[in-house]
């Protein structure tokens, strides 16, 4: 993998990751005429539940579903410039134009006005847009093993430039996946978050891990995936380092939690077999999500990474993989118990999901 840093017209960067070190070097100038953004993202602490919420207002002009021969993320073209001033490349990240968290964001009052229980801090870190591959038509499910592999590298290089920017406590490489996601660009790409802050979920799960810890002595999710591979009723996929099961609680009609075999943090400390054995395997995960209901099925794929900070030796990598889809054309929707209780009502067992897993692709 070669790596080579350039600057967008409004001072964002742009990172080309190539599979070879043959790559044409990447030398493009940005030729749009791009106001300057002054993101504005400011996060409060809700007083009932101690979790943090960004309002990113400015966010509301972002591009929303363009035709394809406008697409932002495709190549630039003679005559029509996009995000990436490149005529073609493998994988490339850049700073999210509309972004919900940005470095020169303008101090703020600690609380908000009149409410002195609600602390209030400016939205300090960074989004960033990666591009899987520079055809437009394609699906991460598609790529090669060796286009995977640059992927996770870049997922990698990004968690480690992110930790180190002030303010950021968390790293979340994420995928939306399909309209029913509410995904605004259908050009294969994903997303990078740097938080201000520690994310609810993570606080829990550290904090379920912490516990589990003192009584036992050992981490939660090596005892979940080792008894995991043990019963092998929900395991989808294995292979040597990595191992795919539907996971015992499920709450999504389809979940799969894709989890290293070796204790580690975050990307950034996989080694080189774990990143190209977790390229293959993942591939084979795709392909029989896409096969369940014959159709390409709509979903999230979320990193689950040690924070910056805190928590690090209690952390266990993890990728959770998930789709609102119920039936070929049957979404799930959030109603009142999810929504409102943040308690899963799942139709379908485990078992009987990773069962019809194994059966297809
Ligand atoms: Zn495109």
């Amino acid at each position: 993998m070669t790596r080579t840093s350039r600057r967008l017209a409004d001072g964002r960067e742009i990172i080309y990751f190539d599979d070879t070190p043959q790559a044409p070097p990447r030398t493009a100038v940005d030729t749009r005429d791009l106001p300057e953004q002054a993101p504005r993202s400011e996060v409060r602490r809700d007083p009932l539940t101690g979790e943090w919420v960004a309002m990113a207002a400015h966010r509301q002009t972002r591009t929303y579903k363009p035709p394809a021969d406008l697409c932002p993320l495709c190549p630039s073209t003679e005559g029509r410039p996009t995000e990436v001033p490149e005529s073609s490349y493998d994988v490339v990240v850049f700073e999210n134009r509309f972004p919900s968290f940005a470095q020169d964001v303008p101090e703020i009052p600690a609380t908000v006005a009149g409410m002195p229980m609600v602390a209030r801090a400016a939205g300090r870190g960074r989004c960033e847009v990666v591009c899987f591959t520079s055809e437009h038509t394609k699906s991460f499910g598609q790529l090669t093993p060796s286009r995977v592999r640059t992927v996770v590298d870049a997922w990698a290089d990004r968690t480690e430039a992110l930790s180190a920017l002030p303010g950021v406590e968390q790293v979340f490489p994420f995928e939306n996946r399909g309209e029913e996601i509410g995904v605004t660009l259908s050009h294969p790409h994903g997303q990078i978050y740097g938080y201000p802050f520690v994310t609810p979920k993570t606080e829990r799960m550290l904090a379920v891990a912490e516990q589990y810890q003192r009584t036992n002595g050992r981490a939660v999710l090596g005892d979940v995936l080792a008894a995991e591979r043990a019963a092998g009723t929900r395991v989808i996929e294995t292979s040597e380092h990595w191992t795919a099961f539907v996971p015992s609680a499920a709450r999504w009609p389809v979940e799969v939690h894709v989890v290293p075999h070796r204790q580690v943090p975050d990307l950034p400390a996989l080694s080189e077999a774990e990143r190209d054995d977790f390229a293959q395997l993942y591939l084979r995960v795709l392909r029989r999500l896409d096969a369940l209901y014959d159709r390409p099925l709509p979903y999230i794929a979320a990193w689950h990474q040690a924070p910056v900070r805190t928590g690090r030796d209690l952390s266990w990598l993890h990728l959770e993989v998930f789709s609102v889809l119920r039936t070929a054309d049957k979404l799930k929707y959030l109603a009142g118990s999810e929504s409102g209780m943040a308690v899963w009502i799942n139709d379908v067992t485990p078992e009987q999901v990773a069962e019809r897993l194994r059966a297809v692709g």
